[in-house]
């Protein structure tokens, strides 16, 4: 199913002037001294919307579970006090309620809620034709169609302000990563509607503070149009996600050292060559399908010839053969063995398939 997104210009809601744009705060508000003192240093180091977790969807029972209302009244008196804006994340039409009597500049959808349709839809509707800059996260699952869901129940409803954040997914495996990213489904998701803005948060994604900086940079060699990092003023005893957050002068380095590729080529010289480029790449793709051609050409008779010798279509011997020949003749070549592999797995299992429906046909 595919459908279109009203969707604003990112610049009619967020200032893009400095790329990317950075929204940064603590995983939850804690108490008004951290909420402060935090956002006081952010704004310090030029970052000009504020993040802070009201409501915490905590896995089990019995922890932290936020500040509701009352951190509420603390973000008022710092957006007055700092000028700066806020971003919160809401589950429910009560939140969203609460949110907008208390001026909260953007909303977020958070992982868990996305995953719900039902909720996504009573905030939605709770949200009707009121111009507020809303982001949701990636469902924790690897579902693309859900997260394009809740965008979309949010655009029924009127609102036209809408960016998607990547959180990275939940996996049975265990990985280097919290969340991993599996970038291909933002990929897609960016593919399917260009307009839309994607901020990464590279925070959740990594799980430790370490890893943030390279995959911030991952995010905007894609063409990510923000990011999303947490931030504390003292990360070490933070009461949620203590080990991802980092400290506003961290973030500052963070920062400085991403290196911010432009997505058009201004230079005319440059896009010359990059035409070119793409051009040469072009070709080397109509060899590679036409290569492909011939070998399934040669699949066709090898079909042929082993149902007239009474022969199974999977033999063994030969399936470890391919693998091994083409392992070693990609070393050769200096290609990635391991990608080799994954590509004939691919172009054998496809032989098969090709090689079954013509011995069904006959
Ligand atoms: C958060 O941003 O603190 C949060 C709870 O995130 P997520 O919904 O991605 O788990
Ligand atoms: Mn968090």
């Amino acid at each position: 199913m595919s459908t279109n997104l009203n969707i604003a210009s990112i610049n009619t809601w967020i200032n893009t002037d400095k790329k990317p744009f950075i929204i940064s705060g603590p995983c939850s508000a804690e108490n008004y001294d951290q909420l402060y003192a935090t956002s006081k240093e952010l704004k310090s180091i030029g970052i000009e919307i504020i993040r802070a977790g009201v409501w915490k969807p905590r896995t089990r029972p019995g922890t932290f579970e936020g500040n509701g209302e009352k951190a509420l009244k603390w973000i008022k008196k710092i957006k007055n006090e700092l000028n700066v804006k806020f971003a919160v994340e809401v589950a429910n039409p009560n939140h969203v309620k609460l949110c907008l009597n208390y001026g909260i500049d953007i909303l977020w959808i958070g992982a868990r809620t996305t995953v719900n349709p039902f909720s996504v839809q009573e905030i939605a509707e709770s949200l009707e034709n009121i111009d507020i800059p809303i982001l949701v996260k990636n469902p924790i699952n690897p579902d693309l169609s859900l997260w394009i869901g809740a965008l979309e129940r949010l655009n029924k409803c009127g609102l036209k302000k809408i960016g998607a954040i990547h959180r990275g997914f939940s996996t049975p495996d265990k990985t280097k990563y919290r969340y991993a990213p599996m970038w291909k489904i933002a990929i897609d998701l960016k593919s399917s509607f260009p307009n839309l803005p994607i901020v990464c948060d590279p925070s959740h994604i990594c799980g430790n503070r370490e890893m943030i900086h390279d995959i911030s940079q991952k995010a905007l060699d894609l063409g990510y149009e923000g990011l999303i990092i947490e931030s504390h003023i003292d990360p070490e005893n933070a009461w949620s996600d203590a080990k991802q957050q980092v400290t506003p002068i961290y973030l500052k380095d963070i920062i400085s050292n991403l290196k911010i590729k432009k997505k058009i080529e201004k230079n005319q010289n440059h896009k010359i060559l990059l035409e070119d480029l793409r051009d040469a790449i072009d070709n080397v793709d109509k060899d590679l399908i036409g290569v492909l051609e011939k070998r399934f050409d040669l699949v066709k008779k090898i079909a042929e010839f082993k149902e007239n010798q009474d022969l199974t279509v999977f033999q063994v011997k030969r399936w470890n053969e391919i693998f091994e020949s083409r392992k070693n003749w990609s070393k050769e070549k200096n290609l990635d063995m391991k990608f080799v592999e994954e590509l004939y797995k691919l172009i054998h299992i496809a032989s098969i398939k090709s090689q079954t429906e013509i011995l069904n046909k006959k």
